[in-house]
């Protein structure tokens, strides 16, 4: 078996975004950003435990439509909303759009009042936040997505007929420590209530997924704990966030089976079946995918020194490095090697059909499991 395999292990997703629901304030919404892996069985995972799923393009919207039938999405946000996508939006009573500039929310207005169905609306505020002691400035520098401070408050102020503004979304930047979210969610509360005058805030997504430390997770509770002071002071408030990459990243893996080993001018070279066009992520963010090595059973063939290796795929480019490391040990031809934090933007962001191989397969279950009994066939 050369065909590379995508496991997700929905145990672990459930347990995990269980122990993030646990940790957050109950008035605090959690939505699942739906593009960060918009897999059927994760949906379903998620479901129980979520409080919605954001869509972020008419075509997530249709998905959600089939794979959950009976909830309509809670939230429809990202930027060149065509009018198709709106209608649709409110033919499925999305429960809100997040609108990205003046003039989408006049063509929404348009088109709500011609369907006789208002629409609820959060605008997304480009407002610039400084973080005091991370020497950090988010938002406020020229952008695709939403719209100034003044703008907003110019919609907010007179609104098209049509719409409902219900407050504001922001979602600023990614990486970001429980520290740093918290403030940047207070920085974005304090101006929709005092600036705005709205009480409902959906600060985005962005929580920190630390790809060198597979072990490490953002601190849920802590961020919870802050975010349940922020709450304090407003008794109002209802606040809201969309993470993606932190939710689903460590569920799933991404198992390939080495084909080849080879020395370069003193560097070794693992190449494995696949490779970026299965699982494009370590290329998008330029990390080195972390991985274990399971030795195949009775393999026999060549194996690196133990050194500094570059593990490689199947493409014809030399961008197709899906890791490098120094202390991987012996790898050998037929190994099966299991790339972790594989179940976000990985397998949905990949180019699939670039060099025309065979696809993955998807299985449900425990990667770790699946790759053992995998090296135990006998091979090579
Ligand atoms: C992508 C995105 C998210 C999710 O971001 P993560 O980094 O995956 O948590 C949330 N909100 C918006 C508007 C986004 O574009």
């Amino acid at each position: 078996m050369t065909r590379p395999v995508y496991v997700h292990d929905l145990t672990a997703l459930a347990a995990h975004a269980a122990a993030i629901r646990a940790a957050l304030p109950p008035r605090v919404e959690l939505l699942y950003a739906t593009k960060a892996n918009p897999d059927p069985g994760m949906l379903r995972t998620l479901a129980p435990v979520v409080d919605g799923f954001e869509a972020a393009s008419g075509g997530e919207l249709r998905h959600l439509g089939t794979v959950l039938p009976d909830r309509p999405p809670a939230a429809l946000a990202g930027p060149g909303k065509t009018d198709r996508d709106l209608a649709a939006a409110l033919a499925a009573r999305v429960r809100r759009i997040h609108v990205e500039s003046p003039a989408e929310l006049h063509r929404l207005a348009r088109l709500a009042r011609a369907a006789g169905t208002p629409a609820d609306v959060l605008l997304r505020v480009n407002l610039p936040v400084t973080v005091a002691g991370a020497a950090l400035v988010m938002g406020g520098a020229p952008s695709p997505f939403g719209m100034s401070p003044a703008e907003a408050l110019r919609c907010l102020r007179r609104p098209p007929d049509g719409v409902r503004v219900r407050g504001v979304h922001a979602h600023l930047a990614s990486g970001l420590d429980p520290d740093t979210a918290a403030t940047v969610a207070g920085a974005v509360v304090d101006w929709a209530v005092s600036q705005a005058g709205v009480t409902e805030v959906n600060v985005g997504g962005g929580m920190a997924v630390d790809y060198a430390d597979p072990g490490a997770r953002f601190d849920w509770p802590r961020y919870g704990q802050r975010l349940a002071s922020l709450l304090d002071p407003y008794p109002e408030l209802l606040l809201r966030i969309e993470p993606g990459r932190s939710v689903t990243a460590y569920c799933a893996a991404y198992l390939t089976e080495v084909v080849d080993v080879k020395r370069s001018f003193g560097d070794w070279f693992v190449v494995v079946a696949g490779g970026t066009h299965h699982l494009r992520t370590p290329a998008a963010k330029g990390h080195a995918q972390p991985f274990t090595v399971h030795a195949r059973a009775g393999a026999a063939g060549p194996r690196t020194d133990g050194g500094p290796v570059t593990i490689v795929g199947q493409l014809c480019t030399p961008k197709d490095v899906l890791s490098r490391t120094a202390d991987a040990g012996p790898i050998g031809v037929g190994d099966v090697l299991v790339f972790g934090m594989a179940g976000a933007y990985a397998w949905n962001i990949s180019h699939h059909d670039f060099l025309m191989h065979e696809q993955p397969e998807f299985r449900v279950g425990d990667p770790v499991r699946v790759a053992g009994q995998w090296a135990a066939q006998r091979g090579c």
